[in-house]
């Protein structure tokens, strides 16, 4: 396949890598390990400690956000933040079937059932006229909540994604759940340093969840962040994902079943050399982003670019491809030859725990699942 070959010859020039070349690959160039070696000389390499209230600040000030609460990963993060939305067991939450599984599995959880709307062609991510469309067909508004007419469950909360660090219409989204009085939690775990109409993704619903897993933009080892606007929710965070307990010198009490999602210091040490870093690496994947659009637009291949309104950090790359049987060809060819490329995920309700949830037609998903291919896109 004459363009899987120029392709790999392409990002073996650019990374200058003649062995196998990952998908994504953490970079640490900074203070990282300073500040990694200090946690251990000072001892506080667990659940408290300056670096904690250091990347909760750093958090707070990159996204605008009120308040930022360090947490264990991105999943924990995202059922949190649902639970603190609303959602209670037997609600349904409204996401998109086009996403990486956690965002389902984190509605579950909660003992809540997702609703899987199509994605938008341009952003991958939830379709604000899929959302209109469900809700005016599907659901009411009774005593200020908002109901699923067919169900009888309460919709209690709206869970779009960032597809890839390429921002969601969450205005437009926002809006429509204001009107059918639905809470927006952002999955944001791919979106760190993603901007939409010059403000930060995960600041627009009423919480955001990123997360700081190895694969993502920067990582902490494991990790993940809650940030919110609203500074009740923000300290609920706190409480709730350091197990509960009612502030007092030695005394152990805690008043409500809370969980223990702490992200030690010794990842948050991680997590701020990697915060100081974000800019540099965002400057540099949008400078391989225009590489590769070039590159693609030579040899006819789509490569898809950030979404209209919005500057995206340029996460993971990747390129649609005519169908599937090319994009078959195509990550068959460059995974034998050493460079790995990936398809974007299956579907949610083609997994075995989601195949019961209500779905709509999913006409972009469908397309999108058949040709996107995700791209090498480390910084050097
Ligand atoms: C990575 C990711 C998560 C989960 O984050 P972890 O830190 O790995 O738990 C959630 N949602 C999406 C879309 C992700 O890509």
């Amino acid at each position: 396949m004459k363009e899987a070959k120029e392709t790999i010859s392409f990002i073996r020039d650019y990374y200058e890598r003649s062995d196998f070349i990952p998908l994504h690959e953490p970079k640490f160039r900074g203070n990282e390990r300073k500040y990694v070696v200090d946690t251990i000389d000072s001892t506080f390499v667990s659940s408290v400690g300056a670096y904690v209230d250091k990347f909760e600040d750093m958090m707070a000030s990159i996204t605008t956000a009120k308040k930022a609460v360090a947490v264990v990963n991105g999943t924990a993060g995202i059922q949190v933040a649902l639970r603190l939305a609303g959602v209670e067991s037997g609600d349904e939450v409204i996401t998109q079937a086009l996403t990486f599984v956690a965002t389902a599995n984190a509605v579950k959880y909660n003992g809540a059932e997702p609703v899987f709307l199509d994605v938008d062609y341009e952003t991958m991510g939830l379709s604000h006229t899929a959302l209109k469309s469900f809700l005016e067909e599907h659901c009411e508004v009774r005593n200020d909540k908002c109901f699923n007419k067919i169900s009888g469950k309460k919709i209690s909360a709206c869970l779009p994604m960032h597809t890839f660090g390429f921002p969601v219409k969450i205005d437009k989204i926002i809006h429509i759940c204001e009107e059918w009085n639905i809470p927006v939690v952002e999955d944001a775990a791919e979106s760190l340093g993603s901007y939409y109409k010059g403000k930060h993704t995960g600041v627009f619903g009423q919480l955001g969840v990123f997360s700081f897993n190895g694969n993502k933009i920067v990582t902490s080892g494991g990790g993940g962040a809650i940030v919110t606007n609203d500074e009740f929710i923000g300290k609920k965070a706190k409480y709730l994902t350091t197990t509960a307990k009612i502030s007092h010198p030695y005394e152990y009490i805690h008043d409500e079943l809370g969980y223990n999602f702490r992200m030690p210091n010794l990842n948050a040490a991680l997590a701020c050399g990697q915060l100081e870093a974000l800019t540099g690496f965002i400057e540099e994947k949008r400078e391989l982003a225009t590489k590769y659009e070039s590159f693609f637009d030579e040899l006819g291949i789509k490569f898809r670019k950030e979404p209209e309104n919005s500057t995206a950090n340029y996460w993971l790359m990747c390129v649609e491809l005519q169908n599937k049987k090319e994009r078959e060809e195509f990550l068959k060819y460059t995974n034998q030859e050493g460079v790995m490329t990936r398809p974007i995920w299956r579907l949610m309700y083609k997994l075995e725990m989601y195949k019961d949830c209500f779905r709509d037609h999913q006409k972009n998903a469908e397309f999108l699942e058949d040709r996107i291919v995700n791209i090498t896109s480390s910084v050097k």
